[in-house]
């Protein structure tokens, strides 16, 4: 029997992330400590038993792949598949004619809620696809990914990272003290785009100079020691996202009634999370957290930071996921 790849793809929250001007090409330069959690979508690969399973089950979008007649199963994402984008890729630039594949993702990470899961589903995609090939660890992974989304690049092997450009520089840095999060996922979805608009539009990004300070005490502190100075725990995307969707206001203040230490947005937002700093206590209390606001914010869960062995490749010779 064909064995199935299995794959996790952590979301990921930003530990701070401080924007800069619109670059020429009109992204905006950041500067961000991007950590993996493990709230994380399950990505599972096998080949088509037949063509006529492209055929997609009711309340699933399927898109097939342009290089090729792979399928893409993904409840609650409607349009283009940012993973059959990867798939397509991986077969292009690799000139890899394998079977079709049938790609199935069960979303865990909110979407389009500044995690980061689309990215994710991508990088994991092309860690799954490579893994069929036959090439697990492909170094071709990493040259593709920058052209699926700036984002893409960073969760290829998943790693706390100092991430600058628009996203598209990553940098490994060391792992912060133990902690364990709270996060809120919101029942609304922010565009991307529309809250960087915002930001503009808010006066939010900070001059060259200021991005440039801010990152050398970011590397200071990274090289100083595990602690996080908590003035550094800052997004700068909060105001414009809080302003688009102003529900978020209440998310960061029952993290904090929850007993969070800081409490802010991930990425672009909605999501909110909270942090909670210690070993098994600090995830105790996460998780209490996350059990007492469950009533309010139905996803509400506890996470903690995860690494490349976590969202690593995994074969399933019986055939079900573990
Ligand atoms: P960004 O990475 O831009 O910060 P985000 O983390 O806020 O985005 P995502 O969950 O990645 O949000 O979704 C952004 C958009 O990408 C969604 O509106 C969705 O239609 C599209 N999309 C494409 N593929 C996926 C996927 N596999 N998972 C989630 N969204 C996807």
């Amino acid at each position: 029997m064909t064995p199935v790849l299995h794959a996790l793809a952590p979301g990921k929250v930003n530990l701070c992330l401080f924007l800069g001007p619109t670059r020429a090409d009109g992204l905006h330069e950041l500067v961000s400590l991007v950590e993996p959690v493990s709230l994380a979508d399950e990505l599972t690969l096998q080949p088509l038993p037949s063509a006529a399973c492209v055929a997609s089950e009711p309340g699933l979008t399927s898109s097939p792949c342009a290089a090729g007649d792979d399928e893409i199963v993904c409840a609650g994402v409607s349009g283009p598949n940012l993973a059959a984008a990867a798939l397509a890729a991986y077969r292009a630039v690799r000139g890899w004619d394998g079977p079709p594949q049938r790609l199935e993702i069960v979303k865990r990470v909110p979407i389009a809620a500044g995690m980061g899961g689309g990215s994710g589903d991508a990088a994991a995609a092309l860690r799954l696809v490579a893994h069929a090939a036959g090439h697990p660890g492909d170094p071709a992974i990493a040259a593709i990914a920058p052209s699926l989304g700036a984002d893409v690049p960073g969760q290829v092997a998943p790693a706390l990272a100092l991430v600058g450009g628009a996203g598209e520089e990553v940098v490994g840095a060391p792992a912060r003290a133990p902690h364990a999060l709270l996060v809120l996922p919101s029942r609304e979805r922010l565009s991307t785009p529309a809250v960087f608009r915002e930001a503009d539009r808010l006066r939010s990004p900070r001059a060259p100079d200021e991005i440039a300070a801010l990152r050398a005490r970011l590397v200071a502190a990274l090289a100083a020691g595990p602690e996080l100075p908590p003035e550094l725990i800052v997004n700068d995307l909060e105001p414009a996202a809080r302003s688009l969707c102003p529900s978020i206001d209440a998310a960061l203040e029952a993290a904090r009634a929850a007993g969070a230490a800081q409490a802010l947005v991930s990425g672009s937002g909605p999501t909110v999370f909270g942090l909670f700093w210690g070993g098994e206590d600090a995830t105790a209390a996460a998780e209490e957290a996350a059990a007492a606001l469950r009533d309010r914010y139905p996803g509400a869960t506890a996470a903690h930071p995860v690494d490349a062995a976590f969202a690593a490749v995994r074969t399933v010779p019986g055939g079900a996921a573990p």
